[in-house]
């Protein structure tokens, strides 16, 4: 890896040169730690909520991979007009059930717009 080159520290007033990836000298390190710590722990909060909703990095990978080889909205495709999907929408609503959540024949890509109208229909 190239080495990163002498900076003065970010800490200010500080007057040391430091090499280190933070940015920070040996002795103002913690603040660059603290930050680290302080960013992981919201994303630990965001994954956690994600999985209180049922939505994991599974579901996150799968639905990605699901976009790629299907890119676009059914909805809109039936009035022949080509828009991007960036949700997968169960056809059948899952409810909690796992089967249903993952399989793959009750998916389908959805714009936005359309995603909103058929939640809007309630179903
Ligand atoms: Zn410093
Ligand atoms: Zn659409």
């Amino acid at each position: 890896m190239a080495q990163h080159s002498l900076r003065p520290c970010k800490k200010m007033g500080c007057p040391e040169l430091t090499r280190d990836e933070s940015g920070y000298c040996d002795k103002h390190r913690y603040i660059y730690e603290e930050q680290q710590k302080k960013r992981w722990n919201t994303m630990e909060k965001d994954r956690k909520s994600a999985r209180e909703r049922g939505y994991d990095t599974r579901w996150d990978k799968a639905r990605k991979g699901y976009l790629i080889k299907h890119p676009l909205c059914v909805e809109c495709m039936k009035e022949r007009r080509y828009t991007p999907a960036t949700v997968v929408d169960h056809i059948k609503p899952h409810r909690g059930n796992k089967q249903l959540f993952w399989d793959r024949d009750n998916w389908q890509s959805l714009c936005k717009r359309c995603h909103d109208m058929k939640t809007a229909r309630g179903n």
